[in-house]
């Protein structure tokens, strides 16, 4: 079947579901061109089906697919962000990342690679989760890439930022504390966002102030406002490189729950896209959505919220990579 396109700004947009309903045919991110189906990629897309460094239910090795399959029906403009990302820039699904399951350091090490590879030409990664393992070598690429340590704003009901778990220093509960001994995060600008949820003891708190990260809980975002929360992390932020991580858990299991460690009381999918709007104009350099487990999933509500916050990471990316479009009022 012939691939009709919505095409604008001189990019290779999606399928046109005028002309070809939604629900048909193979699902790449937002029905988009896949990335060797195109030139060349300023924002690509890419899954990593990963989650061998689960620590409770696995199941996020088939996230990547499923917010594709949900992100069938997002359309090509963003009204909250008056952006219509495919027609600012090029983006392109990059397919998945062929990651070894049975072995997690070469895992870690294949993603960096495929990171790097990708972003050689000056293109931005979203990636699509996989366990928030995958996050260590995504910073590693992004610091790398940036030629410094990054800013990090971490959205999750957990710190990860343990140390080791059944021993194992790689996993989806460290990648933080990994990242701050690496030096690859700026830690005068790193934030926990919707932090919640019991700990093993108030040494993790301790532990995680001592690396440098703020939080604002969960509590916070209910009590103090999005628009309060936005300033504080924007002021924190500047205008450092920033990289956002995402896990879906940081919304409540009410909005997503397909994932692996829920925990009640957290931030509604609203919350958590205003709070992403509210960072428009920063200079976001990567960005991953993570710890997405289709089998826990009900109604779509998880793949559904995971391809909501994916569009609205592309958008803040196409908005700061071009400038905007002139309109006849401005001339
Ligand atoms: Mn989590
Ligand atoms: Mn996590």
């Amino acid at each position: 079947m012939e691939e009709l396109r919505v095409t604008g700004g001189g990019h290779v947009g999606p399928i046109d579901s005028s002309r070809i309903p939604r629900y048909a045919g193979a699902a790449t991110f937002a029905r988009l061109p896949r990335l060797d189906q195109v030139d060349r990629a300023d924002i690509a897309v890419v899954g990593v089906p990963f989650d061998s460094g689960v620590s409770y239910r696995p199941g996020a090795r088939f996230g990547g697919n499923h917010i594709r399959e949900a992100s069938r029906l997002l359309r090509p403009y963003n009204p909250a962000l008056d952006v219509s990302p495919f027609e600012r820039v090029q983006v392109a699904d990059a397919g998945d990342m062929a990651v070894n399951p049975f072995n997690i350091n070469e895992a870690i090490e294949t993603v960096q690679q495929n990171a790097l590879d990708l972003t050689a030409d000056g293109a931005r990664l979203v990636t699509l989760g996989g366990d928030h393992t995958i996050a260590l070598p995504l910073l590693r690429a992004a610091a790398e890439r940036a030629g410094s340590p990054v800013a990090m704003l971490h959205f999750d009901a957990h710190l990860d930022t343990w140390d080791t778990y059944f021993g194992a220093e790689y996993t989806h509960g460290t990648p933080f504390r990994r990242a701050v001994e690496e030096g690859i995060l700026d830690t005068e600008a790193i934030s926990h966002v919707g932090t919640r949820g019991p700990l093993y003891g108030v040494r993790d708190l301790e532990d995680d102030r001592r690396f440098g990260f703020g939080i604002v809980t969960s509590s916070d975002v209910y009590r103090q406002g999005v628009d309060e929360v936005v300033d504080k992390l924007r002021q924190r932020i500047g205008d450092r490189p920033l990289y956002v991580s995402v896990d879906i858990d940081v919304l409540d299991p009410a909005h997503a729950p397909g994932t692996g460690t829920p925990e009640a009381g957290g931030i509604t999918s609203r919350e958590l896209l205003e709070i992403l709007r509210g960072l428009r104009g920063l200079n976001l350099v990567g960005a991953d959505v993570v710890e997405v487990a289709p089998a826990y999933d009900h109604a779509e509500l998880t793949g559904v919220a995971a391809s909501h916050v994916a569009y609205d990471l592309v958008t803040l990316m196409a908005d700061t990579l071009t400038p905007a479009a002139t309109t006849p009022e401005d001339q």
